[in-house]
């Protein structure tokens, strides 16, 4: 099999075979079909598409393609979850304790911030001690014993999407819904739950900006993971804002431990309770409505709280710092910005957050970097808030104050304000695959 000729047959818009797919993915990875011809398939890929078919075998061939987790063990009870990356996302540190309180067996790998959004593996690492790759067996004995295991993502599992993926990032095809689909649910599927819920960014924040594009991509990862005989649902969810108040690792653990604790904000309270909720609907085959009452209890009378303490206490972090968050360490510096005119919050650029955010040390421009986990951002006020000139809009918090000039200026342009109050906007748009 030629790759000039999968090249060619994929560029007159003819569908791939399984074989055709298998074959480039496995070649691709084992450095046998240079970097300029899988990114023509790859731009052709984005041009033409890829149908159901095509993207079943594509995702298929990234879940093979390297280590997986055999957790057959805990048949549909082995949940996992996935968001497409925001700004203030830290629903991970909220949902895994509620639905492990319920009965659900969460077994995760996250990852790490990249970009202007965050990532699981940082925020779990402003807790000292936190081990973030357990071996399997003790990653296995945890979520048997517990309900709750989160790692960082094993270097060798699904590598074709690692290799496929940076290629994509420095050839403008990164933004294709077969290629984003077969990328995560690869990843999902060699992570091996029987039961997976899909947290889909929607607006200025996210991959896709409009509720078409998300209900798309969504609407494709069910598909292609009922087909790999997974149950699967995703949410639609808000991503022109930020999630919560917090931008930044431990100052949005802080803000999990709140919510957790039933004192956090309401956006934040509800995303996460109702993906929990979708998690037990699926895991343990009970009506919704049902699973929504159990998660609230679960926050409500503090078990998901005492479950998430039982969690890192087992992963080797501290507990106490989970009842005293205070008692975590502080940014040295902060700067504050006040709103310059009465009126509304008409709309914030949330990338532009997410990137003032970085610009303060809390994310990375390039893989290598080092992160500053006390960095990030307060919001006092969000898109709909009304304001008056002079109030508190944010604070920005870093341990290098020339890192804040930047990040200042970032940060105030990505604010529009104006006296006409905005339209409300719905949290969660859609709801895939909940009945
Ligand atoms: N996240 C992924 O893991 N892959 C994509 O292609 C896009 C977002």
């Amino acid at each position: 099999m030629r790759i000039y000729d999968t090249i060619v047959k994929k560029k007159r818009g003819e569908a791939l075979s399984d074989e055709e797919i298998r074959s480039f993915v496995f070649e691709y990875t084992e450095g046998k079909i240079p970097d300029y011809q899988a990114s023509a398939l790859l731009m052709a890929i984005c041009l033409c598409g890829m149908d159901e078919k095509e993207t079943a075998a594509l995702t298929d061939a990234i879940a093979v393609s390297g280590d997986s987790i055999d957790l057959s063990e805990f048949g549909n009870l082995s949940v996992d979850k996935h968001s497409t990356g925001g700004v203030g996302d830290k629903t991970t540190l909220v949902i895994a304790p509620i639905a492990a309180a319920l009965g659900c067996k969460v077994a995760k790998m996250s990852g790490r911030g990249l970009g202007h959004t965050g990532g699981t593996v940082d925020k779990l690492e402003s807790f000292t001690g936190y081990d973030t790759s357990l071996p399997t067996d003790r990653f296995l004995a945890q979520v048997r014993d517990i309900g709750i295991a989160v790692i960082a993502q094993s270097g060798n599992l699904a590598p074709a999407d690692k290799k496929l993926y940076a290629l994509r990032d420095v050839t403008a095809t990164v933004d294709s819904i077969p290629l984003i689909t077969s990328s995560i649910m690869g990843k999902k599927l060699a992570s091996g739950a029987k039961t997976i819920v899909l947290d889909v960014k929607c607006g200025s924040g996210a991959f896709t900006k409009t509720p078409e594009d998300a209900e798309l991509l969504a609407k494709n990862m069910v598909s292609i993971g009922n087909a790999c005989k997974r149950q699967v649902a995703a949410l639609i969810t808000d991503m022109d804002r930020p999630l919560g108040m917090a931008v930044g690792n431990i100052l949005e653990v802080k803000e999990a431990i709140d919510t957790l604790k039933n004192n956090g904000p309401a956006d934040l309270t509800e995303i996460s309770v109702k993906i929990a909720a979708a998690m037990a609907h699926l895991a343990l085959g009970i009506p919704y409505e049902k699973a929504i009452k159990m998660a609230t209890d679960a926050v409500e009378s503090g078990k998901a709280f005492e479950k998430f303490k039982e969690w890192i206490c087992a992963q080797g972090a501290d507990a106490s710092y989970a009842d005293n968050p205070e008692r975590l360490p502080r940014a040295k510096y902060s700067t504050e910005i006040f709103a310059t005119e009465d009126g509304f919050v008409t709309a914030m650029d949330t990338e532009a957050v997410g990137i003032a955010a970085m610009q303060l040390g809390a994310g990375r421009n390039s893989k290598e970097d080092r992160i500053d986990h006390t960095a990030g951002i307060i919001l006092h006020k969000k898109t709909g808030d009304k304001v008056k000139k002079g109030e508190l809009l944010a604070v920005l918090y870093t341990n290098e104050e020339q890192k804040a000039t930047e990040a200042r200026k970032t940060l105030i342009n990505a604010y529009s304000l104006s006296d006409k109050e905005p339209k409300k906007k719905p949290l969660i748009y859609e709801m895939i695959g909940v009945k």
